[in-house]
């Protein structure tokens, strides 16, 4: 079936569901651009732009950017001629309020309403990837103690540099952070879902069986009429 073009699609997910990688995997195979709002902030920090400097002593303090701003960055990239095709957001919108902003600006835009997925994981399973995690101090390769262990504990099987666990990661860190996502984030999923634009991808097992599933779901949704 033939994919509707000029489409957004939004990734959601809490942490440790691996959305980071499956969107960024996802835009490429679509070839559109990925958009994480998190790295177009740094850029237009880094390149000095109007709103790069604008955005900038907010991030020094370590403040969240405001929403208009935010969106306002988004507009303008959505006017990119390489945005023609559809793009990929992963870390934006969090919040009902940025939601229904991003609906908003997607519609003056012409892309219409947007497809969205779900990565649902376990609390369980998120735990495990996120406080099992271990970083090499020395070349930053990550293990998992409970699903890619290094040959020796603590020790990366590369370079023999020790490895440590990001303050992130630990287990009462762990436990805020999902907490938050729940409270903050989770209503979106159900705006969503009314919307009758919302795939659920379960995304409890590898990198690559998520990503079956994900094209799997969007098929089979796109084959109804091609407009999902
Ligand atoms: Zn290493």
């Amino acid at each position: 079936m033939e994919m509707a073009l000029h489409r957004a699609f939004i990734f959601l997910g809490p942490p440790g569901a691996g959305k980071g990688t499956q969107s960024m995997r996802f835009a490429e195979r679509r070839a559109v651009p990925h958009l994480s709002t998190g790295d177009m902030l740094r850029d237009a920090v880094s390149r000095g732009t109007e709103l790069g400097r604008l955005a900038k002593p907010i991030m020094e303090r370590g403040d969240l950017v405001p929403d208009e701003v935010v969106v306002k960055m988004i507009e303008e990239r959505l006017d990119g001629s390489d945005c023609a095709a559809g793009v990929v957001f992963d870390g934006f919108p969090r919040t009902l309020p940025q939601a229904v902003q991003l609906g908003r600006v997607l519609e003056e835009k012409g892309f219409g309403k947007p497809v969205v997925v779900d990565l649902e994981v376990g609390p369980e399973v998120l735990m495990r990837r996120l406080t099992g995690r271990r970083t090499c101090s020395v070349c930053g390769e990550i293990y998992n103690v409970y699903d890619a262990p290094p040959r020796v504990p603590d020790v990366c099987d590369r370079d023999g540099g020790k490895l440590v666990q990001r303050a992130d990661d630990r287990p009462e860190v762990v436990q805020e952070r999902l907490a938050a996502y729940e409270h903050q984030t989770r209503p979106l999923t159900e705006y969503y879902r009314r919307l009758g634009v919302l795939l659920t991808v379960d995304a409890s097992s590898g990198v690559e069986e998520v990503r079956r599933a994900l094209d799997d779901t969007l098929e089979r949704a796109e084959g109804r009429d091609g407009r999902l």
